[in-house]
């Protein structure tokens, strides 16, 4: 899961799609149809209904928790996973990226949220998505945000994430 500091949304966007359905965000950040969508969102919600714990035991994910070298610049990478023929699938959680984003967000509005144990549920979410689906493509990128969403009931699309990171940024600077 990598969440890229920059986007193109304001702050007004941000919180109008706050608590707004993943096909509205879709709709507005994608070139995807209405059927597309529509379809995408469908899958993801269904695939999310056994929980974490049940298709984590099911697809025998080996998951690990690792200290990468924060990415440098705009790119903050939370998490990764990897499948490959004849082994069990792994998924791997940034614990340093995951501490960082938890202590930039430690004193916004919405720090609930951003606390070191539901991000790290959040990213494993995400990726136990490319896990059961195999699908690491543009496309499999907005199922795992909207699966994540589902499955660990966020209030809000992790798509957001980096546009609440930002605009927190910009209110501490003034
Ligand atoms: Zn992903």
């Amino acid at each position: 899961m990598v969440i890229r500091i920059s986007e193109e949304l304001t702050r007004r966007e941000a919180l109008q799609f706050y608590l707004g359905a993943d096909e509205h965000l879709l709709r507005r950040l994608t070139s995807l149809s209405t059927a597309e969508i529509e379809r995408l969102v469908g899958e993801a919600r269904s695939l999310a209904r056994p929980g974490v714990d049940r298709l984590l035991a099911d697809y025998g994910v080996e998951q690990r928790e690792d200290d990468w070298t924060l990415a440098g610049g705009r790119m903050l990478n939370l998490g990764e996973c990897s499948f490959e023929t004849g082994r069990p699938p792994r998924l791997v959680v940034n614990r340093r990226a995951i501490a960082w984003f938890a202590a930039e967000m430690a004193d916004s509005i919405a720090a609930a949220w951003f606390t070191v144990p539901r991000l790290t549920r959040l990213v494993v979410a995400h990726e136990l998505y490319h896990v059961v689906t195999r699908d690491v493509s543009w496309r499999g990128e907005l199922g795992a945000h909207v699966f994540a969403r589902a499955i660990t009931r966020w209030p809000f699309s992790p798509l957001l994430l980096a546009v609440i990171a930002r605009t927190h940024r910009k209110e501490c600077r003034r």
